[in-house]
């Protein structure tokens, strides 16, 4: 499905478009591409949306090359796609309106990494995993686990990311202390220092974490880390029912047991992972539980689990205490979304993410459940249940029109149960292009006021446009 009536005619026709990549292309050079295959690559796969490739790509190495691209591309009237590593699932990186992708991966230099107040400064294309690579020898690490590795810290900023470790040390809203960013008239902003508190004004930095790259370019970033912890230990734990599984989750969170990961993979996820990471684990709804502390504080945890996961009908207790099995226990978790393109070979896969106050999980699971059954879909779940948010993993035919519909209708029920259930249509991937219905029935007047924050900032809607709403 394409996008592209969006804004037609608000934007410079083809020979400003021309104009802008010619001075560009003075600036960036060999920085700059046209070719059909990079731009489709900068475009999103990762959905049912149709790929929107932009006119351009660019790889700006600072952040004055960043502001530069901005200011050409206002006075052009030409829309600027902020691109991190293009691993966003709803259509964030699509061009509806054309324009140039501005591809940060280049500026991915880490600034400063400050032990002694447990935070660095990063680059925004600095991704997690090149961050902890970094961090190991200095016993720290950067919490925010979204799963796909190559994810950019600024993209994660950008979508307000978050993922298995979010239960025990929060989002990206928790972790990013401050942002240099790029605004639409090509302004350079600082959002704040680095105190663990301000009351200073607005908060610039909580407005740009979450906004898409719609109202700016974030080009640099100040974290927090936590220090490895001495203890970890991690389990598999299969239950007899995806309800107890849920229950057990939902004790755990209300008795604040600390725990640093809760995940939750029904019977078909499981199945797939076999296939995919090589394991035999019981196909049965099943918690990839770990717990960090000291060795004293993780062993009275462990205790206090397996006594509230016994009561909720868990059927054993695989506890992996190396750190081998556990990299291996976590690799499968994170390869959960692969592994159901495996499993179904030949079937294209989408994500779907929702969350729900913890005390109404196990409900809003199991009428889920109940309606991939009625609905005749596969689609294998998987959360992070800690948080009262999961995913489900629809297989699907793109050619086939009727399960494409069939798909459709399953994904706004969902979204409208979750929402009924005073949650949220998207706990961690944002909303993109993908979710601007179910946004406008969560927000109602309140996309208004987001409206009026778009306009003010970026009065020309150059900044990803088509993205969270239309304006
Ligand atoms: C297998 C898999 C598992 C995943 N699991 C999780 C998960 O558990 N939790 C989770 O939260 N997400 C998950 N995701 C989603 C994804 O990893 C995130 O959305 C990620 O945060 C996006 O980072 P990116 O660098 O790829 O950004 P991109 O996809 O390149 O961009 C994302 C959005 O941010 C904007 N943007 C990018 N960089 C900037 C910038 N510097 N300044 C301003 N705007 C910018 C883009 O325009 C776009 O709108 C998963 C994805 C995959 C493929």
């Amino acid at each position: 499905m394409g996008t592209a009536k969006l804004h037609a005619g608000a934007y410079g026709d083809v020979s400003e478009r021309r104009r802008l990549i010619a001075s560009l292309r003075d600036i960036f050079g060999a920085r700059l591409a046209t070719g059909e295959a990079m731009r489709r690559q900068h475009a999103n796969t990762l959905t049912w949306i149709a790929n929107e490739p932009p006119d351009a790509v660019v790889w700006p190495e600072t952040t004055r090359e960043v502001a530069d691209v901005v200011r050409l591309a206002g006075t052009h009237r030409v829309p600027v796609i902020p691109f991190g590593a293009g691993t966003s699932l709803e259509g964030h990186v699509n061009a509806p309106c054309g324009g140039i992708a501005l591809d940060l991966q280049r500026m991915n230099r880490i600034i400063a990494v400050r032990a002694r107040d447990l935070d660095c400064t990063v680059e925004a294309g600095v991704t997690r995993r090149q961050l902890n690579q970094h961090l190991r020898d200095e016993g720290l690490f950067f919490p925010v686990d979204p799963g796909a590795e190559e994810a950019t810290l600024g993209g994660m900023a950008a979508t307000r990311a978050s993922g298995t470790n979010a239960v025990r040390y929060g989002t990206m809203r928790e972790n990013v202390l401050n942002v240099t960013a790029v605004m639409a008239d090509g302004s350079i902003v600082k959002t704040g220092g680095r105190a663990r508190k301000s009351a200073a004004g607005y908060d610039l930095t909580r407005l740009l974490v979450g906004s898409e790259g719609t109202l700016a370019i974030i080009t640099e970033l100040s974290l927090r880390l936590a220090a490895i912890p001495e203890s970890i230990v991690a389990a598999v734990c299969p239950f007899a029912t995806i309800d107890g599984a849920c229950n057990a989750s939902i004790q755990v969170i209300q008795l604040g047991l600390g725990v640093a990961r809760i995940e939750l993979l029904d019977a078909a996820q499981i199945g797939a992972v076999n296939v995919h990471s090589k394991l035999a684990l019981e196909e049965a709804p099943t918690l990839f539980v770990e717990l960090n502390g000291t060795p004293a504080s993780t062993r009275e945890q462990v205790a206090a689990f397996e006594e509230i996961a016994r009561a909720c009908g868990a059927l054993d207790f695989a506890w992996a205490a190396d750190a081998d099995a556990r990299r291996r226990l976590w690799q499968a978790r994170h390869d959960a979304f692969w592994s159901v393109g495996t499993r179904w070979p030949g079937k294209s896969v989408l994500v779907t993410d929702v969350a729900v106050p913890i005390s109404r999980l196990a409900e809003c699971i199991t009428e889920t459940e109940a309606d991939i059954r009625r609905s005749g879909l596969v689609a294998p779940i998987v959360g992070h249940v800690g948080d009262g948010n999961f995913h489900t993993i629809p297989v699907f035919d793109p050619s086939n029109l009727r399960e494409v519909a069939t798909l459709r209708g399953f994904l706004a029920r969902l979204s409208q149960r979750a929402i009924a259930m005073e949650g949220t249509c998207s706990g961690e991937h944002g909303i993109g292009q993908g979710k601007i219905d179910a946004l406008k029935r969560e927000m109602g007047t309140g996309v208004e006021v987001m409206r009026q924050i778009k306009r003010g900032l970026d009065p020309l809607n150059i900044l990803n446009p088509g993205k969270i709403f239309t304006l």
